[in-house]
């Protein structure tokens, strides 16, 4: 029960990743803040939360738009009472080469993943400094934000980009108390991934790429998060902790 009377914001967590991150906080005793762009999905995971016995409230959040940023944070502190981890999972991608990519899509991408890591960051970091608290941050990055891939170049870029704002964040954060990190997943199963997990000959050649031979599963990336997010774990700030299987040792 490390997250026991702690607030926890999670964006895009109506779906994937950031779903099963909402659940297991609440299961180690949070209050958690469901934010997505979907709102039917956000209401959907709080509500699950709460017929499972935990606190949970589902927001409508546009992480592109800072009006919207600002009114999840101040409206989940006003709701769960404080403010303690933020989980930065909302993210989108294209597929398509750099050559066919549009000026929209590019937009589009580095909009929702980095436009949408920085906005979050900041209003939480911001309602923190305020309320003379510390507090956490973990960022979705992906094993594309450390090597590249093909057809991905506005993903490839954004998560590169979250790299490094988890860094400069980190820098300038650290003396207030405010420690933010990354995960870095490999490919996980998720609503974002199940076309390709439908697909027998993707599915495999996706399996092979992982040297432990499977693909990773949304809690893989939710136990990490939740480690790096827990208030025990205090030294550890700027750091991008790949959860890929081992797909990067290769
Ligand atoms: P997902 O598609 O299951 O969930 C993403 C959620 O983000 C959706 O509920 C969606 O509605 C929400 N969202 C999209 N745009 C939004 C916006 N503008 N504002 C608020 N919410 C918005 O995806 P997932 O697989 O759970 O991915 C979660 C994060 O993990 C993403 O940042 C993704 O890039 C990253 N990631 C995923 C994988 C993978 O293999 N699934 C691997 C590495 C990194």
């Amino acid at each position: 029960m490390r997250y026991q009377d702690r607030a926890v914001l999670v964006t895009g967590g109506g779906s994937g990743i950031g779903r099963q991150v909402c659940r297991m906080a609440a299961a180690e005793g949070a209050r958690v803040a469901v934010g997505d762009l979907d709102q039917a999905r956000a209401e959907a995971v709080a509500a699950e939360i709460r017929e499972a016995g935990g606190e949970a409230q589902g927001f409508a959040i546009d992480v592109t738009d800072p009006a919207s940023v600002t009114a999840f944070v101040e409206g989940a502190e006003t709701t769960l009472g404080r403010l303690d981890l933020l989980v930065n999972s909302a993210g989108i991608r294209e597929i398509v080469s750099v050559l066919d990519l549009s000026p929209e899509e590019w937009q589009r991408v580095i909009a929702v993943n980095l436009t949408g890591t920085f906005l979050p960051s900041q209003a939480f970091a911001r309602r923190l400094i305020a309320a003379g608290r510390t507090g956490q941050i973990v960022n979705l990055a992906s094993t594309l934000g450390i090597m590249a891939a093909p057809n991905r170049a506005a993903y490839v870029a954004s998560k590169h980009g979250v790299v490094g704002l988890t860094k400069e964040m980190a820098l300038e954060l650290g003396e207030k108390g405010i420690r933010v990190n990354a995960v870095a997943p490999g490919v996980i199963r998720t609503p974002m991934t199940e076309r390709y997990f439908q697909d027998p000959e993707m599915s495999a050649t996706i399996r092979g790429i992982h040297a432990m031979n499977r693909w990773g599963e949304p809690a893989d990336i939710a136990r990490a998060i939740l480690f790096l997010g827990a208030e025990e774990n205090g030294f550890m700030t700027g750091s991008v902790l790949t959860v890929d299987g081992g797909w990067t040792t290769g």
